[in-house]
Parts: structure tokens; sequence; C-alpha cells
């Protein structure tokens, strides 16, 4: 039995890539290569906060591999961020990128801070020192931030006016930035109508009608929020979602529009009128066809995966199922659809933001959301085939395409 207590998140990581690497019988060298980050970074953030004292913060870039292009990852705010977390967070990238075949290597940035617990001016002045911290590291051709957990459009606003600041305007620099910042449209909603689009093929090869199926959705940020109003515009059943602080269940379907006019003005989904309080764990255990955790990492472990009842999960979030309790629902049954593949829309979208800022040319949304679609069912479908042919895990599949393409780079490149 895996002792997954005391292995940290980027462990767990790489025991999926040792899988793959093992099949797809690279060399020790090559392996230790890929496994580890080319180069990390570890900054003090000292911020005025609005009482006038001096608080410190601390703050990550890793950049787990380039042979495929300049890195790419997004940047977390959360408390529990730490070197390993964003290890895990940019390793996953690395494979997510190259499973989606576009020309970025994998990355990522977190900031030790309750995002929640800070003003709009503290943020801002937090956002810029990390980027002062970094920026000799990013740039368009270098490593490219984006929004994840805990940031937003305005965070990547900010950090392209500090990053532009030392180096001339750079829109290229980061991606998912306001629309009027040179942002793509789509943007926001990419990483959700990727769910969306992946659940869609997934349920016609496992034969589940979509039409009233019960869905449930932990996270209401950005991915889950999108994801869920995208899938309910589509006609599924969205039974149950949730925050931080709860959630809400209705078996007969919660009116996520609504919800969403209710999150925007009370700032959660707690106390929503058209449902029933919900915690998380029992969101988690509801007896659903689809559950989509879209919130935070190894929210399902060994002891609550024996009580889960979907037949098939999303991983919106990244790292959402520890090695263990996958190992406990694939022995159940489960159809399980990895991060790297499921929540790839957001990079995706990120890449055509970032050449239409190269390229200084708009695209129109029609023509983002058909080419994200497209991206995105080329990645499943080569995912389904090679899983099925080779009698693997879709996770495992997913692994070893993206694992093959960045050795195949690294071989090519010829430093080693
Ligand atoms: P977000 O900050 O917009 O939303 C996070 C949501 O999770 C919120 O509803 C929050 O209340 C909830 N949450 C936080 N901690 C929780 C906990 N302990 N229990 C239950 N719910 C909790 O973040 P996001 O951008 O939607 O990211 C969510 C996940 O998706 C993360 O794993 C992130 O890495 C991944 N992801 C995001 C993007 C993107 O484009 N934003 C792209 C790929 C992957």
């Amino acid at each position: 039995m895996l002792q997954t207590l005391e292995l940290s998140t980027f462990d767990e990581v790489n025991l999926f890539f040792d899988t793959a690497a093992d099949r797809l019988g690279l060399n020790d060298g090559l392996k230790q290569m890929l496994k580890r980050p080319w180069r990390e970074l570890q900054v003090q953030i000292p911020v005025r906060m609005d009482d006038g004292q001096i608080e410190v913060f601390t703050g990550f870039r890793v950049q787990h591999n380039g042979a495929r292009g300049p890195y790419k990852g997004g940047v977390r705010y959360h408390p529990d961020a730490d070197l390993e977390e964003v290890r895990a967070l940019a390793s996953l990238m690395t494979w997510k990128t190259a499973l989606v075949d576009i020309p970025f290597g994998g990355s990522k940035g977190g900031v030790q801070v309750d995002p929640l617990r800070l003003s709009q001016g503290e943020l801002n002045r937090l956002t810029r020192r990390y980027t002062q911290q970094i920026e000799h590291l990013i740039g368009p051709n270098r490593d490219i931030p984006a929004p994840d957990m805990g940031t937003n459009a305005q965070t990547m606003a900010w950090i392209m006016d500090a990053y532009g600041q030392l180096h001339g305007h750079s829109p290229a620099a980061v991606t998912g930035k306001p629309v009027e910042m040179g942002g793509s449209l789509g943007r926001e909603s990419a990483t959700g109508r990727g769910v969306a689009l992946v659940l869609e093929e997934a349920a016609k090869d496992a034969g589940l009608d979509l039409q009233g199926a019960k869905i449930a959705v932990q996270g209401f940020g950005n991915v889950g929020s999108w994801a869920a109003r995208l899938m309910y515009d589509s006609g599924c059943r969205i039974i149950a979602v949730s925050g931080i602080d709860g959630g809400v269940f209705n078996l007969d379907g919660l009116d996520i529009p609504k919800l969403q006019d209710y999150q925007r003005a009370t700032g959660g989904v707690v106390g929503f009128g058209g449902g029933d309080g919900i915690s998380n764990s029992e969101l988690l255990e509801s007896d659903c066809d689809v559950l989509v955790p879209a919130a935070i990492d190894n929210a399902i472990t060994a002891e609550n995966a024996r009580h889960i009842k979907a037949r098939m999960i999303l991983e919106a979030a990244n790292h959402p199922i520890t090695p263990e309790a996958d190992r406990v629902l694939s022995e159940g049954g489960v159809t399980i659809l990895p991060d790297v593949l499921v929540n790839a829309g957001g990079v995706v979208v990120s890449y055509f933001e970032w050449t239409q800022n190269i390229q200084e040319f708009h695209w129109d949304e029609i023509r983002v959301n058909e080419e994200l679609k497209k991206t995105m069912l080329r990645a499943y479908h080569e995912v389904r085939t090679r899983s099925v042919n080779a009698q693997i895990s879709n996770r495992q599949a997913a692994f070893e395409i993206g694992v093959q393409r960045v050795a195949r780079a690294v071989e090519l490149r010829g430093f080693v």
C-alpha cells in the first residue's frame, strides 16, 4: 500500500510520472532530468499594510521544464502555498502543455497569503513587489504567469504594469489579463469551458446521457462556476456546489445563473434560497453521476474515496485526488478524467492570448471558442485512444503522451 501520508504533493505527482516514464522505457538520467525542476526561486515580499505596519510574505516561482518553449504557469495566492506544492503544480503544467501540444514548458508561482484578508491596495502592493522579485525570470519568451487560485485578471494587470515599468510595454508577459489590457475574449471562461467539453465527449464514450445527469461541483470560483454554468446551459442537473465555507444542494437541480448572482452579491454560495445547506464532505459523497472537484489539491483521499458514488470524476482542480484514492476509485470502476487534460482549457486560451499579443491582433470570441474546442477534443481523443489500446487509465495515457513529447524535445535539443 502506498504511504501517501508521508509524500508531498510533488512526490505524489511524480508517482504518476514514474509509471509513465517506466512504461516509456526512459533511462534513469533522463527520468531525473524530467522529474526535477530546472530552476526554483523563493522570495521575500515585504508589504506596507493599510494600518502602516510592514508584513513580510513568502513567494515562489518554480520553472519545471522549458524544453518545449517558454515556461508557462499560474500564480496562486493561498495560505498553504509552499515550495513542494508549487513544484507539483509546475510539473503538472509541463505535462499539460505537452499533452495539449502548445509550445510552452511548465512553471508555477505562489505566495503564502490569504487574499481575502487583504484590501485591494494591499494586494496591489504585494503583487508589484512579488513581480519585482521575479522579474528577471519572467517575460514573453521566458516565463509567462497567469491566474490561479486566489488571483484573477486584476492581479495579472498589476503584474503586467509592474513588469512593463522595468521592461517597457509587454502584454505578452502575462495572460489572463483584462480584455481592455490585451487579454483574450473567452479566457475567463476557458478552463470551465474545457471541463464541459471533456465531459461531453467522455459521456458519449461512457454511454451517459447528460440531459438531466446529476452533477456535483466542489468549488465555485473561476473554474467551478464557469464549468457549472456551461454544464447547466447544456441541460445537466447541477445538484450541488460548494465554496470554502460550505455548499448548497437541490436534487431537482440548482438554478446556476441565480446562484452566480447570489455569489456576486454575497461573496459565497452558503444561504442561497434555492437549495439546502451541505458540507464539502457531503458534497463529495453525494448521490451524483458526475463529480467535479474544482477547488483544492488532495480533496479526495483514500478515506472519502470509498464513499464516493459518482461513476465519473472530472479533475477540474489540480491534483484533487491522491494516488491512493485514485487506486481505490479505479478499482471501484469509477472513470477518472485527469487534471492535465480536464483543466487544460485555461492554458490553451492563454496560448491564444499570447499569440494575439505577439501579433498585435484580436480574435473574436467565436474563433477563440472554436480553436479551444478543436484543441481539447484532439487531446481527449488522443488520451482515450491510448488508454483503450494500451489498457491503461486515462491518467496514465495522458501522462505518457505528455512525458513522451517533453522527452523527445530534450533529446532533440541535444544538451544532454
Ligand atoms: P478560485 O480562487 O477562483 O476559486 C476557488 C474556489 O474553491 C472558491 O469557490 C473557494 O471558495 C473554493 N475553495 C477554496 N478552498 C476550499 C476548501 N478548502 N474546500 C472547498 N472549497 C474551497 O480558483 P480557480 O481559479 O477556480 O482554481 C480552482 C482550481 O482549478 C485550482 O486547483 C487551480 O489550480 C485549478 N485551475 C485553475 C485554472 C484557471 O484558469 N483559473 C486553470 C487550470 C486549473
